[in-house]
């Protein structure tokens, strides 16, 4: 384990070319600005982004609009392979089960174990599924990421939405504009 003397000083502060070795746990806006604001105060310093969808940096809100058509996934990606790499910031896809802070090691999914100096977890928020009957339903889905947009593009008979927020003002119309809207 490294000592942990090395990145926080007598004052407390984070002190400037430590060569630390940072883990953030979030690929969200989040944990991209954070992993920039360590390398600027840390050149030096080892920078893993993990998480668990493992693609570059996308925008969430734009889900909306590619559910209805109005914008092709790729125009989602706000960074790319090379941004990281001008970072020095090393991307990992995975998902983290428990986190030992007295080891300071985390637990993947698939067993692995990652050190850390200084951990950051930038995990965003999920979607609360009401306490309804059908929930459990195969179809009854949420628009948190990628995948799920994916997933509800997948042709389907029918669907509905459930919410009051502002993606289900936006979707209804892209939905028929996909031309998957049924009745008047
Ligand atoms: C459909 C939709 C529309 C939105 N519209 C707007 C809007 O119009 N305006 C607005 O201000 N905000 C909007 N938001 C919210 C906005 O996207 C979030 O506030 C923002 O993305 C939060 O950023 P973040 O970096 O904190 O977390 P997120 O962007 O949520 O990123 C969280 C990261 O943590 C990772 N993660 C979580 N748990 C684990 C784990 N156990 N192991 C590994 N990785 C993990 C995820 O893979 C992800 O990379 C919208 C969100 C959605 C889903």
């Amino acid at each position: 384990m490294t000592d942990n003397s090395r990145l926080v000083g007598q004052t407390g502060k984070v002190t400037a070319e430590m060569g630390g070795n940072y883990l953030i746990v979030g690929n969200g806006p989040a944990g991209y600005a954070a992993a920039g604001a360590i390398r600027e105060r840390d050149p030096l310093g080892e920078i893993t982004i993990l998480s668990h969808e493992g693609t570059a940096l996308y925008s969430r809100p734009g889900l909306a609009y590619l559910l209805t058509g109005a914008v092709p996934e790729r125009s989602l990606f706000a960074r790319g392979d090379e941004d990281y790499r001008r970072l020095g910031v090393r991307r990992l896809a995975a998902r983290v089960n428990s986190i030992d802070p007295q080891t300071r090691r985390l637990q993947l999914h698939d067993g692995r174990l990652l050190g850390y100096d200084a951990l950051l977890l930038a995990t965003g928020a999920r979607a609360i599924l009401p306490d309804v009957p059908g929930i459990e339903l195969d179809g009854v889905v949420t628009l948190d990421t990628l995948a799920d947009a994916r997933r509800i593009l997948r042709p389907r008979r029918r669907g509905g939405l459930s919410g009051t927020g502002l993606f289900c003002g936006q979707a209804p119309p892209g939905r028929g504009g996909r031309g998957r809207r049924r009745g008047p």
